[in-house]
């Protein structure tokens, strides 16, 4: 949270003045506390007793209606600055772990990809700063997602200027953007290349690749040395649906293939890779899919009981039978994104994979909705703040490395 950590840094600071006042209520130190927050309960405890007594907000205003409306004012009534739940907040904020918002899924193209039919968002940088800031999100992770990209390129082509664009935009806002490296899994060793300079080259943190690729899915043996070079790098995977998926035959009306399409062709890639050896071949891939990974939260009991009948001929064939242990168990290995704007998918995706295996995400840009609302996706779900703080940040951080 890019206010609360300012405002941490000035209580700390308020703290080194007054050296021998360690002990003694602090005076007069001005905090800014984003909305989310407290929906998380991130605050020390003695504060929220405060809040929920309504004593300690600003003249006039309980501090629990300040907090929910993030305002910004000042108290002269802080606790005691030994106070272990003070403690742990200015460590927290220290550290930018635990107070950090992550939003590990949205889309940044370079300028020069300029498209008059795309949505503007994705050529606009500072418009999604401006959001970042006015939602208290710190880190915005953007990738290719090869749907808009510019006609008459090759994939090499594309990949190279969205590598540059990445590294540049990661540079240039180190604090608050996130670039991952644009690859495709079914390659030649040009693209297999391109991946390993950008990522040595530029130090970027991750690769955003299709689900599929004109109707190639993951488990194809041609992803094998993808596969293998993604191990080797040892950084994180993002899954992302193209923008032709599977049954598109169906889905010419409305935008069936962004509604439904996208989260139809996570579910079959992962599916398949996972029921064709994926993960026992590659154990450690670190696998982020997006749009809380299709509908695969729902699915484990479903494919576990097939994987139970699997020697059953009279379901019909089951080959090759490599998978070594239920399939609901190398779903637990996935990460999955909250984009959903439904929280019962946020707390099924919790539940099914656990709260360290659950990052927040937005698809901001290109989908206009305030990230404000997808932050609501998770803060309204009943978890513990200790579980709000992962999803919110603390996973991404320590799956991109951005901890330290
Ligand atoms: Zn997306």
């Amino acid at each position: 949270m890019r206010g609360l950590s300012k405002r941490a840094a000035a209580f700390i600071s308020a703290e080194g003045r007054k050296g021998e006042g360690r002990g003694r209520p602090m005076s007069a130190v001005r905090l800014m506390v984003p909305t989310h927050l407290s929906a998380c309960g991130h605050l020390p405890a003695p504060w929220q007793g405060g809040a929920q007594a309504g004593r300690l907000g600003p003249k006039g205003v309980p501090l629990r209606e300040a907090l929910l409306g993030g305002r910004s004012f000042e108290t002269p009534e802080l606790p005691p600055i030994d106070n272990p739940g003070v403690r742990a907040y200015i460590f927290s904020a220290q550290k930018g772990q635990a107070s950090m918002v992550i939003d590990c899924h949205s889309h940044l193209v370079p300028k020069s990809w300029y498209d008059s039919k795309s949505p503007q968002a994705i050529f606009n940088i500072e418009g999604l700063l401006e959001e970042q800031e006015k939602a208290g999100v710190d880190i915005t992770v953007f990738g290719n997602n090869w749907i808009r990209n510019p006609e008459g390129k090759d994939s090499l082509e594309i990949m190279k200027e969205f590598n540059v664009f990445a590294a540049e935009a990661t540079a240039k806002y180190p604090k608050h953007l996130v670039g991952l490296v644009s690859s495709i899994p079914f390659a030649d060793d040009r693209i297999l290349k391109e991946t390993k300079r950008a990522i040595s080259d530029y130090k970027l943190k991750g690769i955003m690749v299709n689900s599929s690729v004109n109707g190639e899915y993951l488990d194809s043996p041609r992803a094998t040395p993808f596969f293998e070079l993604v191990t080797e790098l040892d950084v994180p995977l993002f899954i992302h649906p193209p923008r032709v998926t599977i049954g598109a035959e169906k889905m010419e009306i409305f935008r069936l293939p962004e509604m439904v399409g996208r989260p139809f062709d996570t579910t079959l890639s992962l599916t398949r890779f996972i029921f064709a050896g994926g993960l026992e071949k590659f154990p450690n891939l670190n696998l982020i899919c997006a749009h809380v990974g299709g509908a695969l939260p729902l699915l484990p009991g479903r494919l576990d009981f097939g994987y139970e009948l699997r020697k059953d001929m009279s379901f019909g064939p089951w080959e090759p039978d490599v998978m070594t242990r239920p399939p609901s168990s190398y779903i637990r290995q996935l990460y999955f994104d909250t984009v959903s704007l439904h929280p019962p998918a946020v707390l099924c995706a919790v539940q099914t994979v656990g709260a360290d295996h659950v990052l927040f995400g937005s698809d901001f840009p290109p989908v206009p909705i305030p990230l404000k609302r997808s932050l609501e996706a998770v803060t309204s779900v009943s978890l513990s703040s200790e579980e709000k703080e992962k999803i919110l940040g603390g996973n991404a951080a320590r799956l991109l490395g951005l901890s330290g």
